[in-house]
């Protein structure tokens, strides 16, 4: 998900108010107090303090959330009366009123998800424009088919509907896009929503719901319930009035999801990790690769699905390439988002720290070289932050967790290859399969390869793009259903036929022959 678009920088604001706020869900269109009686705290990853408190929805809470978003999707309210046209314009007004709240986006985004400020504005907020902007197009545009039929004197149409109640329940680590990714379809679809963002970073979703009303979006149409996800989350999931759950976020999670929704015939989408390889021809220039190998895996602290982690070089050139790689990494300064020269930020939490520290010692203790980076502590930054300086592992092998595992920190492990087929085999020797890149200038190996990958998207001396209008998920266990493009609209719509007779002899069926 790097960008490579530049908008003019950054200017901070104030949003102490927002987070001296008591803690509030955003249920029917109105800030309430929780029935939980309970809230978290909301913590700085830059700085590890308590910077205020996020509401704790509980199982009552989403029960009201659940109504409320059902109620807004009941035939004859607002939104369901409102044209294809208006859903659409409402949607480019928020559109418009995001673009206006940028800095104050990208600030909270910078405050509680731990991101750089400018690029929280230039990649995260911005990319959620787009991704609002594609989909405000969109309404006006669903249409439905009439069908010729072998029975005479009948006409059938098809009619797409919205899906109807979904619950949305998104990560941490692109805090806004994720939720925007999973919002913008909904709402061009019809549907209503309860929105769960993570608990690390529950602010921005709060303000979405918040700029979604005053850009005219009726009350109950997108709820926004922060808490837990073992019991906020879990409830929306067992709600029997939720038609539909789309999740993003870890492998572990996704499947507890499934397994919960099997028994109930709810739609489900799942958008899950990856543990991608990044593959490097000895025919691509040495910078370009070095520079497109760190982008991959250094961009937002490695905290992207998507990210570049597997690191596989052609045997030649390998040595060349890790250690330009390694001066790139050694030469990326760690530190908060408020420093402009800072290009790697914090860690979302001291768990996520641990864990990818965790990583790096247990390859390092089964024989892997750490080239540049490592599991110490970072100089120069305040020691309760969630840092971690970029890491490059050399001297690993395929049993390590480190090379199998999705670690989601700035972490890489490089690895020597010798020919096309090796590499394919090795690429795809995971349960993941949700992005890869490939860089080389010879174009037949290059697509040749891309076929050969079982990954849901693969980029050719590039990497880690995306669109509004592009396709974007997992083979695998990295998940089923798209992200984006209007394959993902298919998802939030139902297809009714339906069957008129012509003449009073219609329908032509005896009773007997139905089905
Ligand atoms: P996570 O732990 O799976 O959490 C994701 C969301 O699910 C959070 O809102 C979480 O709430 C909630 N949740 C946790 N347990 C739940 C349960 N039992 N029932 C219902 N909801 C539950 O993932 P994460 O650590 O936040 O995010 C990182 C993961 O997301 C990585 O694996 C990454 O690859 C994946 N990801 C995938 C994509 C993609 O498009 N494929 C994009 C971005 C990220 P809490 O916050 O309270 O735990
Ligand atoms: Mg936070």
């Amino acid at each position: 998900m790097t960008a490579t678009l530049s908008v003019e920088s950054h200017q901070p604001v104030d949003i102490s108010g927002l987070l001296s706020a008591p803690p509030r869900l955003l249920i029917g269109g109105e800030m309430i107090e929780p029935r939980s009686g309970r809230s978290f705290d909301i913590v700085n990853p830059a700085t590890g303090k308590v910077v205020g408190h996020a509401a704790a929805g509980g199982a009552d809470d989403a029960d009201q959330a659940v109504k409320a978003a059902v109620r807004a999707f009941a035939w004859g309210a607002p939104w369901r009366r409102m044209s294809a046209l208006d859903r659409g314009r409402i949607m480019g007004r928020l559109a418009r009123l995001l673009e206006e709240h940028a800095d104050e986006l990208a600030e909270i985004e910078m405050i509680d998800g731990g991101w750089l400020r400018d690029a929280a504005k230039n990649v995260e907020i911005d990319l959620s424009i787009k991704h609002l902007d594609y989909f405000a197009g969109w309404p006006s545009k669903i249409e439905g088919n009439t069908i010729p039929t072998a029975i005479p004197d009948t006409i059938v149409r098809t009619e797409r509907e919205p899906v109807g109640v979904v619950a949305q329940i998104v990560p941490w680590n692109y805090p806004l896009l994720m939720a925007m990714w999973k919002v913008a379809p909904a709402l061009a679809a019809g549907c209503t929503i309860i929105l769960k963002p993570a608990e690390n970073t529950p602010l921005v979703a709060l303000r979405l719901g918040q700029l979604a009303l005053e850009a005219g979006l009726p009350a109950g149409v997108l709820n926004i319930l922060t808490g837990f996800g073992g019991e906020a989350g879990e409830a929306l999931v067992d709600h029997p009035l939720v038609d539909k759950v789309a999740f993003t976020g870890s492998t572990r999670v996704g499947t507890h999801i499934a397994a919960r929704i099997a028994g109930q015939v709810k739609r489900l989408t799942l958008e899950l990790g990856g543990k991608s390889p990044n593959i490097v021809f000895a025919d691509s220039p040495v910078e370009v690769a070095a520079q497109g190998a760190a982008n991959a895996i250094f961009f937002n602290a490695g905290q992207a699905c998507s990210a570049g982690s597997r690191l596989y070089i052609e045997r030649k050139n390998f040595d060349e390439i890790i250690a330009r790689l390694s001066e790139i990494a050694a030469g990326m300064k760690v530190g908060p988002g408020n420093d402009p020269t800072s290009k790697v930020g914090p860690l979302i939490s001291t768990n996520q720290l641990e864990r990818v520290r965790g990583y790096v010692q247990d390859a390092q203790e089964n024989g892997a070289t750490v080239v540049t980076g490592g599991s110490d502590a970072v100089d120069g930054v305040d020691p309760h932050g969630y840092f971690i300086r970029p890491t490059v592992l050399v001297d690993v092998d395929d049993s390590m967790a480190a090379v199998r595992e999705e670690i989601f920190g700035p972490v890489v492990v490089g690895q020597p290859f010798d020919s096309l087929e090796e590499i394919a085999s090795r690429a795809n020797d995971t349960p993941y399969g949700l992005a890869a890149g490939i860089w080389t200038n010879d174009i037949t190996r290059a697509n040749r390869l891309a076929s050969m990958i079982r990954a849901g998207s693969v980029y050719i001396n590039m990497y880690g793009a995306t669109d509004a209008a592009v396709p974007f998920g997992g083979f695998k266990q990295s998940g089923y259903g798209r992200d984006m493009g209007h394959a993902n609209l298919e998802s939030y719509l139902e297809t009714k036929s339906i069957w008129t007779g012509l003449t009073p002899e219609s329908p032509v069926l005896t009773p007997e022959a139905n089905i």
